[in-house]
């Protein structure tokens, strides 16, 4: 008889409400600062970019929020997503240790980002708007928006990060059949991008500056606003629908996480799984380990400053509190362009401030090593970005190995990878580099960082 490994929840399990962190942290989050004031942000000051209901989701501090039934009758596409135990990993690695990890690469665009385009688009609808303006890296949280624009009726337009506009024409494909238009970053479109093509009409890009000229086109059209993929309090909590039912997925399997484990950008798909964990642990229950993990050519977390930020190159936005190498940092061209933005977002980095998390940094060719390996013995090729998350998992198992321990350990694989074979290519062709970051410019960036009084 096979063992089970897949665990899928029925779906009149599927949680109804998204949890909010903010009800249960011991300290708040140090609030979002007016750049020009340096006096905290109102609800009014956001209202060009993002319709009201998303506001006042970004300062709620109620524990859960409904989400709202048109919202779940999409989810139902794909949602629940399943829960596998990685067996034949563990056999391969000869781990004391069981090893989980929830897959998000059913969606429609092949990741997690869906869980928060599909209601961003929706309460933008409600509310009348009829174009949003974003950015994308990669190109996954492009895809996603456009996928919701096309559900609900909107126009979506992405600036996507030059360097992978050219080097990822399928995800550029992607976006365009779900209807959206797509455009290189730095663009002649935008003041933000005009100035950078001044200096350097070769710019490759960076997920700071397509914020920018995202930022700008709904800053200064009123029937546009912006959509923002990871790093903002409302878009961790959309996540949150994940580690819910991971939560109710682990019973199924009769099992309790020891660690938890997920890749981090902007910290959307790791607090999504961890932050209904750390809710429990933060109301009375098990202390769990959490470990992020980051790219060691962009790692915020393990080597940026604890600081208030632009969010943006062209510090169009307001300031927040984040581990953040510097607004004006080009992360080196690696290729998981996921998680190549310089700062995290503020409630991951204040739960790392406060110790609830821990954070590790890992170079990407032993990143793909352990991405191949995970799909020699699961199957899945999972995306460049999850392959951190992969390879952290795989670390602590063998740490398990060596210690001897039974260890449960539970991960985010936050999505596939079918449209970045050009980066295992480059893997398996030994082409794939581990690029530093460049102290330099990294000391400089940190050195302009914004002066706020304490
Ligand atoms: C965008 C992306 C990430 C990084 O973003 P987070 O907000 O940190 O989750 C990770 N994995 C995949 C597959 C992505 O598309």
């Amino acid at each position: 008889m096979s063992l089970q490994t897949k665990y899928l929840l029925d779906e009149s399990k599927m949680p109804k409400h998204w949890y909010n962190i903010a009800a249960d942290l011991p300290v708040p989050a140090p609030p979002v600062l007016h750049p020009g004031t340096k006096q905290p942000v109102g609800p009014d000051d956001l209202a060009p970019l993002f319709p009201m209901e998303l506001i006042m989701q970004e300062v709620s501090t109620e524990r859960e929020i409904e989400i709202p039934e048109p919202v779940r009758d999409v989810f139902r596409l794909w949602r629940p997503s399943p829960l596998f135990r990685a067996r034949r990993l563990e056999k391969v690695l000869g781990t004391p240790a069981r090893i989980y990890y929830k897959y998000e690469g059913v969606s429609p665009a092949g990741s997690h980002k869906p869980n928060t385009a599909i209601p961003q688009a929706w309460y933008n609808q409600q509310a009348g708007i009829k174009k949003i303006s974003t950015e994308t890296g990669a190109g996954q949280w492009g895809s996603s928006l456009a996928f919701a624009g096309a559900l609900f009726g909107i126009d979506v337009k992405v600036f996507q990060v030059r360097i992978s506009y050219d080097q990822k024409p399928y995800r550029r494909a992607l976006m365009e059949t779900y209807g959206a238009t797509c455009v290189a970053s730095p663009s002649n479109e935008t003041n933000s991008g005009r100035a950078i093509l001044a200096k350097d009409p070769n710019h490759p890009g960076s997920l700071g500056i397509a914020i920018s000229e995202a930022v700008e086109v709904a800053a200064t059209n009123d029937d546009t606003k912006y959509a923002l993929g990871s790093v903002l309090n409302h878009v961790l909590m959309h996540q949150t629908i994940v580690g819910q039912e991971a939560i109710l997925q682990m019973e199924m399997a009769g099992d309790d996480p020891d660690v938890l484990i997920g890749c981090t950008g902007g910290g959307s798909n790791f607090a999504g799984l961890v932050f209904p964990f750390l809710g429990l642990q933060l109301r009375g229950g098990k202390k769990r380990r959490i470990v992020a993990v980051e790219p060691a050519a962009c790692p915020s977390l393990t080597r940026g400053k604890y600081a208030y930020d632009f969010g943006d190159t062209a510090n169009l936005t307001p300031l927040t509190k984040m581990h953040t190498l510097g607004s004006t940092f080009t992360p080196p061209g690696f290729h998981a362009g996921g998680l190549r933005y310089h700062g995290m977002a503020p409630l991951v980095s204040h739960v790392k401030e406060l110790g609830l998390i821990e954070a590790v940094a890992f170079h990407q060719s032993q990143c793909f090593q352990a991405g191949v390996q995970f799909a020699r013995a699961e199957g899945i090729v999972p995306a460049p970005e999850a392959n951190h998350a992969v390879l952290g998992a795989i670390e602590e198992a063998m740490r398990c190995k060596r210690e001897g321990k039974s260890e449960v350990i539970l991960f985010n694989l936050s999505g596939h990878g079918h449209f970045d074979m050009s980066s295992y290519s480059a893997y398996m062709a030994g082409k794939l580099v581990d690029v530093p970051y460049d102290e330099a410019e990294l000391a400089m960036a940190l050195a302009g960082l914004p002066s706020v009084p304490a």
